[in-house]
């Protein structure tokens, strides 16, 4: 098998995206009475299920990369807002002098926001925010 074989021989999605797959199949075949997948539907395949994806109902494994807000919802990898993305949604809460009112303590808001500036000014734009 040479190189350019073995490449297309790999899953064109990574194999933890399989039970969303499955999900997303399930929800072609009977989209009206598709279940929204919940914390604790596959718990026997890969462990307990910590997060859903709010944007694919990805179940996040404790092994997943993900992006959580403080109280919610959560995200996916795939999903996940990069650092431009949050600077926009920082923006948009500064120009509308909401900002501040996401941090219980001002000086967390200057942090987040000179943490947004700093990754943006390193060339991570494009990176995904996960851990
Ligand atoms: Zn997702």
């Amino acid at each position: 098998m040479n190189r350019r074989t073995f490449l297309r021989c790999l899953p064109a999605a990574p194999l933890a995206a399989a039970p969303a797959a499955l999900a997303a199949q399930a929800a072609l075949i009977e989209p009206a009475h598709a279940k929204k997948l919940e914390v604790g539907d596959w718990d026997d395949l890969r462990g307990e299920v910590l997060y859903v994806c709010e944007s694919c109902s990805a179940p996040i494994f404790e092994d997943d990369k993900r992006f959580s807000y403080t109280d919610g919802p959560d995200f996916c990898e795939v999903h996940a807002p990069t650092w431009s993305d949050l600077k926009a949604m920082q923006d948009e809460a500064i120009d509308a002098g909401e900002f501040t009112d996401w941090f219980e303590d001002p000086e967390d808001a200057e942090l987040a926001r000179r943490k947004v500036l700093a990754a943006i000014e390193n060339g991570q734009g494009d990176v995904k925010v996960v851990w």
